[in-house]
């Protein structure tokens, strides 16, 4: 058995649904230190909801050399009911070629694999040039307050320069090294209440009906084109996910409606210009109104350049295939780190189990992706 499939074995075996850990990145740092890395723990949040942080640098001979981060997360997703499983979800199982279990795919397989071509690099070029780093997280796929943006402040306080980011996220579609991701869309919600006066059917002349009120904007919501996207973006996309109103009873017009909605933006938008296009426009139908935003997370995009041309031909070397790059999916702790770090790209492996039942990575995959995030390290550090 390689030594990434057994890290990866060791890492399923510590159930780690968000926030906990499971003691993975206890088990991460004992490596790690033992490579030759300074280990240091960035823990946060209430004891309620404790998120375990990791931080660990192997510092480069150049003080001026570049600095590579391998960013990941050791939280999975809860496994949903047990018996729905063709093998407990944290018990590392192995049939037809696949390794099984909750977190096989998203992402203890990349962060096992990164842990692994770090220890590779390491005792291969002693002397590496540029710094290699690890950034681990246990709250990735919960609220993502304490994680990853918690530590990426911390290094920003403290002056830690970074020029490379790869993010372990998996983002393969049918065949490894198919597809990177070089960035993401930002994503943006927003709760209406269109107020309107209750009353009679009968009488509506003493009502007001915000259903009626809010179908006329609603329909020119969902045609307005909010941008035509770019060469990395799909356009912007709006989408109504809930609409409430009405008391239930046939007689009576409603006092409100509530709907959510959210924005997936590309860089072409801004949360402002989409915020101040929406109120125009509801203040254009003389709405009576309230509108509550979350920004869920601002996009980010790394052109084409030094890391995506290095992870590139690691891949190819590798797997033979050119990757595409895409900006497709949902958020990712990418959007953090992009903000302190001028390149960041996502990559790992086949994401069609991810957050499954019988979750898996196909085990002919395991050293490749290892091998590629060590040549990666080595077209840009040595
Ligand atoms: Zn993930």
């Amino acid at each position: 058995m390689s030594s990434t499939a057994a890290l990866v074995e060791a890492l399923i075996a510590r159930p780690s649904v968000t926030p906990d850990d499971g003691g993975c990145q206890e088990l991460i740092a004992a490596r790690l230190t033992a490579a030759g890395f300074e280990c240091e723990r960035m823990d946060s949040g209430p004891a309620d909801f404790r998120v375990s942080n990791l931080w660990a640098i192997r510092r480069g001979s150049a003080s001026d050399g570049p600095v590579l981060v391998l960013a990941g997360h050791t939280d999975v997703v809860p496994p949903g009911r047990l018996a729905d499983w063709q093998s407990p979800p944290f018990v590392p199982s192995y049939r037809d070629g696949r390794l099984y279990g909750r977190g096989a795919a998203d992402m203890k397989t990349s962060v096992a694999s990164m842990v692994v071509a770090a220890e590779q690099f390491a005792a291969a070029h002693p002397k590496h040039r540029g710094s290699i780093a690890l950034l681990l997280t246990s709250d990735e796929e919960g609220p993502a307050r304490d994680g990853t943006v918690v530590c990426c402040a911390k290094l920003r306080e403290r002056g830690q320069r970074l020029d490379f980011c790869v993010v372990g996220e998996p983002t393969s579609v049918k065949q490894l090294g198919d597809v990177a991701k070089n960035g993401r869309r930002g994503t943006l919600s927003g709760k209406l209440r269109v107020i309107g006066i209750q009353g009679h059917v009968a009488y509506p002349q003493l009502a007001r009906n915000p259903i009626h009120q809010a179908a006329p904007a609603l329909a020119e919501l969902v045609g307005t084109e909010w941008d035509a996207g770019n060469a990395y973006f799909p356009a912007t996309s709006f989408q109504i996910s809930n609409i409430a109103s009405g008391t239930g009873a046939g007689n009576v017009i409603p006092g409100d409606c509530v709907l959510d909605f959210n924005f997936r933006f590309s860089t072409e938008s801004t949360p402002e210009s989409l915020k101040q296009r929406v109120h125009a426009l509801l203040d254009r139908h003389g709405l009576d109104y309230r509108l509550e935003w979350t920004l869920g997370g601002e996009p980010f995009l790394t052109p084409v350049g030094s890391l995506s041309e290095a992870l590139a031909a690691a891949i190819e070397a590798e797997t033979g295939r050119k990757p595409e790059l895409s900006t497709t999916g949902g958020t990712s702790d990418g959007r953090f780190i992009a903000k302190i770090c001028p390149q960041v790209i996502e990559f790992g492996p086949i994401n069609a189990s991810i957050h499954k039942i019988d979750e898996f990575v196909p085990v002919a995959d395991i050293e490749p992706l290892t091998a590629i995030y060590r040549r990666t390290l080595e077209n840009l550090l040595l």
